[in-house]
C-alpha cells in the first residue's frame, strides 16, 4: 500500500508535501500539460508524515480511495522515469490555488 497523490495537485503542486518525506519518494513533473506530483509506491513507508503538508488535501492513505490516480502514480513514477526528476522549489502554503473547486485546507 502506498500514500496517492490525487487529481487535485494536477495544476497545483505546492510541493510542500515533498520536504517531510523520510524516503524521498515524492516526485515532481508535468502530467496532461500541467505540473503534478506523484508518489513512487514502491517506496513509499506510509508513514503519514506528508498529508497535512498538502494545503489543498491532495493525497489519500491508501490505493484503495483512489484506484484510478493511484495507478497514474504508479505509471508516471515507476514508468516514466518520474523518480529521475529533479525537485522543484515550493509554493507558499498560503498562495491562492490556481482552480476553481480547490481551497486552503492546511493552511
Ligand atoms: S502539497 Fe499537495 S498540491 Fe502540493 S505537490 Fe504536494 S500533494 Fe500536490
Ligand atoms: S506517506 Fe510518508 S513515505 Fe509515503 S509519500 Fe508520504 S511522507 Fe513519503
Amino acid at each position: 500500500m502506498s500514500y496517492v497523490v490525487t487529481e487535485k495537485c494536477l495544476g497545483e503542486r505546492y510541493a510542500t508535501c515533498v520536504e517531510v518525506c523520510p524516503v524521498d519518494c515524492m516526485h515532481p513533473g508535468e502530467y496532461q500539460g500541467e505540473v503534478f506530483l506523484v508518489i513512487d509506491p514502491d517506496t513509499c513507508i506510509d508513514c503519514s508524515l506528508c498529508k497535512p503538508e498538502c494545503p489543498i488535501d491532495a493525497i489519500v492513505e491508501t490505493e484503495d480511495e483512489d484506484p484510478e490516480w493511484a495507478e497514474i502514480n504508479r505509471k508516471l513514477a515507476l514508468d516514466e522515469g518520474w523518480t529521475e526528476h529533479e525537485p522543484v522549489e515550493p509554493r507558499p502554503r498560503n498562495d491562492p490555488p490556481h482552480k476553481p473547486g480547490n481551497e486552503i485546507v492546511n493552511p
